[in-house]
């Protein structure tokens, strides 16, 4: 029952096969026997029970709220929720419990939907791997499937018991393996710069970062305000559509969201390819890409000609220089995002108390893990009035020519865009952890970056198991406003590749033959 899509389970709540609070208890379940996943920072239990029960009682005297009612979402950690604590996965905010909800959570809540808890994400979603939080790393269920066990019993001489655990990707990575190994049927990430996308590529999982300016972004707690918008991650993209449609929508609370009237959609069942334009960007076929990766994207773009699409090669000229743009920005932004948090108001404060400036020292010290102090640094530098010019002002030209690449091709008659969405599916955490992070993050964004330095929509479908046993993403870019077109032809392909569910047996095995460390991550 936990493997239904939105649209199975909501059916069955409506016919009375289970009840929301049943559900609720085998979800409840299903994430205490994965908690060696590290999936979730928060589990809400008490709170979760009680919005079953709640719902239950809609169900029986026929006065649902929505399509969501009874069905159990998680939430990454840097979503603001009322009487939920909200850590960032930092020791900054460790222990802060806000007093509202952010407009996506509360939009989820007002559907009736039941929130399970606060996923895992890397510290103030600054990285790829969901390896960088201050509760540990993430790890990546299908590392416990059996499709990639089975290969590597073949392929190496590698023991039962643990297996060199992957990655999930970051920093959604949390949300994506709660996702992924069925603890709930959909969940909040954010995309920055690909942080929705990325984890959902190596994790099996849809994706979709929305058009910025759609959905909301009161209550999510800042990385870059001119690129962050809250992600979807879902099994399927029909369901990544309907939450959509209980998000998207003007905001009085966040200026930055359209004040065009938002009208949720369906899918339709029956896509007829003759008049669209696929986009295949020549610049992504970039060093790093791995051979897999390139083969999967090549045999995608002949599936869409085969079914009558016209798939036509196009060029993003700037995309080189897209990774060092968004850093510029993104750092850029931090610094001044950051400076919020300086032991007075809220979170972590030191004890360190000779002068204002020396607490403010020490909590920033004690509170900020290194990748986040790093970008603080070197925001603040580029922000300095001799180089303000020199980095910030060219780095927002560059961002511009970007999003003139994207506009020219668009209006060359390319109706989406199809590319990579990671270089290569997951790698194990200890080879991720032999480089530097924050070298493997640069460059396992490049093909995500773009689309959020233009605003535009993206979504990543899984296409295709590894060699290995492992998923392979790749990815949709839309018109800006233009999901439905979007996520139409993400179905499309979704049907067309019938990727393989995970077989998660595995995960019980590991359970049971391998001692597991307890560690504190259930806070309530
Ligand atoms: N990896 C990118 C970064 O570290 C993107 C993060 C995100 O989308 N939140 O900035």
């Amino acid at each position: 029952m936990l493997r239904t899509s939105l649209r199975e389970i909501s059916a069955a709540l409506k016919e009375g096969q289970v009840s929301p609070t049943e559900l609720c208890q085998k979800c409840l379940s299903l994430i205490k026997a994965t908690r060696f996943l590290n999936a979730y920072i928060t589990v809400a239990e008490d709170m979760a029970l009680k919005q079953a029960k709640a719902s239950e009682k809609r169900y029986r005297q026929g006065q649902t709220l929505g399509d969501l009612d009874g069905i159990p979402v998680a939430v990454k950690d840097n979503f603001s929720t009322a009487g939920i604590e909200t850590t960032c996965a930092s020791n900054m905010l460790k222990g802060y419990i806000p007093p509202f909800n952010a407009t996506v959570v509360q939009k989820l809540l007002d559907q009736g939907a039941v929130l399970l808890g606060k996923t895992n994400l890397d510290e103030f979603a600054m990285g790829s791997g969901s390896t960088d939080g201050a509760f540990g790393p993430v790890r990546n269920p299908w590392s416990y499937s059996q499709q990639y066990r089975s290969k590597r019993a073949k392929n190496s001489s590698a023991q039962s018991g643990d297996p060199d655990w992957l990655i999930t990707g970051g920093s959604s990575g949390g949300s994506a393996a709660a996702v992924s190994s069925f603890t709930c049927f959909a969940a909040l990430g954010s995309d920055t710069g690909g942080s929705t996308r990325n984890p959902a590529s190596l994790c099996g999982v849809v994706g979709l970062k929305p058009t910025y300016g759609l959905v909301s972004r009161y209550g999510l707690i800042p990385l870059v305000n001119s690129m962050d918008v809250p992600g979807i991650l879902t099994r399927s993209v029909d369901d990544a559509a309907t939450v959509l449609g209980v998000l998207g929508g003007h905001d009085p609370k966040d200026s930055t969201t359209v004040e065009d009237a938002f009208s949720p959609f369906q899918l339709p069942s029956l896509i007829d390819l003759k008049n669209l334009c696929i986009g295949i960007p020549k610049e992504y076929n970039t060093p790093g890409l791995s051979p897999e990766t390139l083969a999967v994207w090549s045999k995608a773009a002949d599936l869409f000609e085969k079914a009558g699409a016209r798939v036509m090669d196009v060029s993003l000229p700037h995309t080189s220089y897209s990774i060092v743009c968004y850093h510029v920005l993104c750092a850029a932004e931090v610094a001044s995002n950051m400076a919020r948090f300086d032991g007075l108001e809220y979170g972590h404060r030191s004890n360190v108390d000779e002068s204002t400036e020396a607490l403010y020292a020490a909590t920033r010290r004690e509170g900020f893990n290194d990748v986040v102090r790093g970008r603080i640094l070197s925001g603040n530098y580029f922000l300095l009035k001799q180089n303000y010019e020199r980095y910030f002002i060219k780095a927002q030209r560059v961002r511009r020519l970007i999003a003139n690449d994207f506009a020219k091709v668009f209006s060359s008659g390319v109706n989406v865009l199809l590319t990579p969405t990671t270089l290569s599916h997951a790698m194990p955490y200890a080879e991720f952890i032999k480089e530097d992070n924050r070298t493997r993050s640069t460059q396992d964004d490049i093909f995500t970056q773009a689309a959020n330095m233009a605003g535009l929509p993206a979504v990543n479908v899984p296409s295709a198991l590894s060699e290995e046993g492992l998923p392979i993403g790749l990815q949709f870019i839309g018109h800006a406003y233009q999901e439905r077109q979007l996520l139409t032809v993400a179905k499309w392909f979704e049907k067309q590749v019938q990727f393989p569910a995970i077989e998660l047996d595995g995960v019980m095995e590991h359970l049971h033959t391998t001692p597991h460390q307890e560690k504190s991550v259930f806070l309530t």
